[in-house]
């Protein structure tokens, strides 16, 4: 109830907003160092699952620094519940992949799942906003009942400890296979480094029959 009387920050310079700017100021949006292979026809992210798995597209709303502005709203988002963050990068994709004709066909959004305990730590998969409105803007459903991450079992933690592609941490699980048979699928995450978590994911899901998929992260680290 407090709030009214504290004026709202920029979650990236902390300067005051404006009435018509919600956590991003207009300068902070501008010096956003912007990814977009989707328009700039680069397959800087799709080279990093060549020979894993098959990707029919992929792309990143921004590039990703440690220390660097990106970092700042992603923080914000995951550690200080500013979950609108998620909502506006999510919308501002959604907006520019509606007009392309290789995203059009995207039938669901799959998030990339948080363990049980963490969504409960957390109280929120900081990737739902992001993918609710890219499916808005798609037309697409949002399915975040199928891909489920797990605890892995003793005999997973050994395989994946001789595997080098998966960190112990990532390991997931599939249900309700049925829901994505024959579906286009865009899987969303946060931010994308070696695309391991992306791989993991796509794993399961390429178990559905005639699967395709693609990726779209709010951030590929640069
Ligand atoms: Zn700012």
């Amino acid at each position: 109830m407090l709030n009214i009387f504290f004026p709202k920050l920029c979650r990236g310079c902390h300067k005051e907003l404006n009435s018509s700017e919600l956590e991003i100021c207009a300068v902070c949006r501008h010096e956003l160092p912007i990814a977009c292979f989707h328009s700039s026809g680069s397959d800087e992210m799709l080279q990093l699952f060549y020979g894993r798995v098959p990707v029919v597209n992929a792309t990143s709303l921004l590039y990703f620094k440690k220390n660097g502005l990106t970092q700042k709203f992603v923080h914000a988002l995951k550690y200080k519940k500013a979950k609108k963050i998620g909502e506006i990068f999510g919308a501002w994709l959604g907006e520019e992949l509606k007009n392309i004709d290789s995203y059009k066909d995207i039938d669901a959004v799959i998030p990339v799942p948080l363990h049980k305990k963490k969504l409960r730590d957390r109280g929120f998969n900081q990737v739902e906003g992001f993918g609710r409105e890219i499916a808005k803007a798609l037309g697409a459903s949002y399915i975040d009942d199928v891909l489920v991450k797990i605890t892995p079992t003793k005999s997973q933690v050994f395989k994946e400890k001789i595997s080098r592609i998966f960190s112990q941490e990532e390991v997931f699980a599939i249900q309700n296979t049925h829901i994505i048979t024959g579906k286009h699928l865009l899987v969303v995450d946060d931010i994308i480094t070696s695309g391991a978590t992306l791989e993991s994911c796509s794993v399961n899901l390429l178990k559905a029959e005639n699967v395709r998929l693609s990726f779209a992260t709010m951030a590929i680290t640069k």
